[in-house]
C-alpha cells in the first residue's frame, strides 16, 4: 500500500523555491518525474516497513517515492549543502521515518548507520533465499559511480557493512547504455550506434555463492590490468601482472589452462572466462610468492624482494 505524504510542492517548484540548479562538477541530474522515481522504487522492490539507504537524493525525486511505497526508515546521504534544506522540508513531511546525512557517500560506512537500532529489520543468513527488509538505493553521479560501486561490491563480497545483515540488494541507475552491459553476459561494447542517453535501474542482488572463488581483490587486479588495453588483445594487458622474465610462460600458461584465445578482446569476454582467468591467477600467485603484489608500473619490483611482504595474497572470499 502506498503511503501519501502530506501536500508538498511539486518536485519542480521545490527546485525553484530552493534556487536548485544542476552543478556539474557534482554531475547532478536530477529526475523530475515521479512516475520515473515511483518506478525505480517499484524496481527496487521496496515495501511497508522496509529501511532503505539512498545515496545522493539530490531534490528528493527518489526520496518521495521511496517513502510513498511505505519504507519505515530512509536514511539519505548527500554531499550539497544545497539540497539539505529542501530534504529537511521532506523529512518533516515524512514524520520520523527520514535521516539526513550531510557527508560524502565515498567516506561514509553505511553499515554503520543502523549498527545501534535495535528495531531494524532482522538479520537474513546469507545463505537463505530471503532477503532482509532493506535496500540501497541511489542515482548515482556519474563522477562517483566507479568506485563506490567498487566499494559496494567488496563489502558484498566479505559480508560485511550493510551487507552484514545479508544479502541486502543495490538499487543503482545508470545512464541505459551502462545499464546494459552490466546486465549483459558478455561484457562486450555490441550497442551501436550508441543509444540515447537514457536511464537504466540495475538492482543487484548477491549471490548465495560467488560465482568467482577468489578474494575480490584477486579478481579486482585481474580485471583492471586486462581493461587496462581494452581496444588491445587481451594478452597485453594480461602480461602486465607479471615481471617481464615471466610474462610470456605465465601468460601462455593461463590462456592454455582457461582456453582463451589470447588475441581477442576484454571486452569481449564473459563472466565465467573472468572467473577461469582469476582462479588461475590465483594459483600462480600461491605458486610464485610475492606475484600478487608485482606492480609493472614499479621498477623497483622484483619478485625476491616482494616475497618477503607478509600477507602478500588476500584469502578467497567467504562462501
Ligand atoms: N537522486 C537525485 C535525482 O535522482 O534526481 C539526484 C541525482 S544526481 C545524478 C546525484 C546526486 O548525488 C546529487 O544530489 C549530488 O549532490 C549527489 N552527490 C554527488 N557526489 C556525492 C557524494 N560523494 N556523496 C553523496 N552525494 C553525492
Amino acid at each position: 500500500m502506498a503511503l501519501r505524504l502530506p501536500p508538498l510542492p511539486a518536485l519542480r517548484d521545490f527546485i525553484h523555491m530552493y534556487r536548485l540548479r544542476a552543478k556539474k562538477i557534482l554531475s547532478q541530474n536530477y529526475l523530475m518525474d515521479m512516475n520515473i522515481t515511483r518506478k525505480i522504487a517499484k524496481q527496487a522492490k521496496v515495501k511497508e516497513n522496509d529501511w532503505v539507504v539512498e545515496i545522493g537524493p539530490g531534490p528528493g525525486g527518489i526520496t518521495r517515492a521511496i517513502l510513498e511505497a511505505g519504507a519505515s526508515r530512509l536514511d539519505v546521504v548527500e554531499i550539497d549543502n544545497r539540497f539539505i534544506p529542501p530534504l529537511q522540508h521532506l523529512a518533516e513531511a515524512a514524520g520520523s521515518r527520514m535521516f539526513i546525512h550531510h557527508e560524502d557517500a565515498l567516506r561514509t560506512e553505511i553499515g554503520d548507520i543502523w549498527k545501534n537500532e535495535p528495531n531494524r529489520p532482522s538479520s537474513v543468513d546469507w545463505h537463505s533465499p530471503n532477503l532482509p527488509a532493506m535496500h540501497v538505493i541511489g542515482n548515482l553521479p556519474f563522477n562517483i559511480a566507479s568506485p563506490l560501486i567498487i566499494k559496494y561490491l567488496r563489502d558484498m563480497s566479505y559480508q560485511r557493512g550493510i551487507w552484514q545483515y545479508g544479502r541486502v540488494p543495490l538499487t543503482l541507475t545508470f545512464q541505459l547504455e551502462v545499464a546494459k552491459r552490466l546486465c549483459s553476459p558478455i561484457a562486450c561494447s555490441c550497442f551501436v550506434p550508441r543509444p540515447q542517453v537514457d536511464v537504466g535501474v540495475v538492482r543487484f542482488v548477491p549471490r548465495k555463492t560467488p560465482l568467482v572463488k577468489t578474494s575480490f581483490e584477486v579478481l579486482e587486479k585481474l580485471c583492471r590490468q586486462v581493461f587496462h588495453y581494452r581496444q588491445k588483445y587481451v594478452e597485453k594487458g594480461l602480461k602486465t601482472l607479471y615481471p617481464p622474465e615471466l610474462e610470456n610462460e605465465l601468460a601462455d600458461e593461463l590462456f592454455k589452462k582457461c582456453r582463451v584465445d589470447p588475441t581477442t578482446t576484454s571486452i569481449r569476454l564473459g563472466i565465467e572466462q573472468f572467473a577461469d582467468l582469476a582462479e588461475g591467477y590465483n594459483e600462480q600467485c600461491i605458486r610464485y610468492p610475492g606475484l600478487f603484489l608485482y606492480d609493472y608500473t614499479n621498477k623497483q619490483h622484483n619478485l625476491e624482494n616482494l616475497s618477503k611482504e607478509p600477507n602478500a595474497l588476500p584469502p578467497p572470499v567467504p562462501v
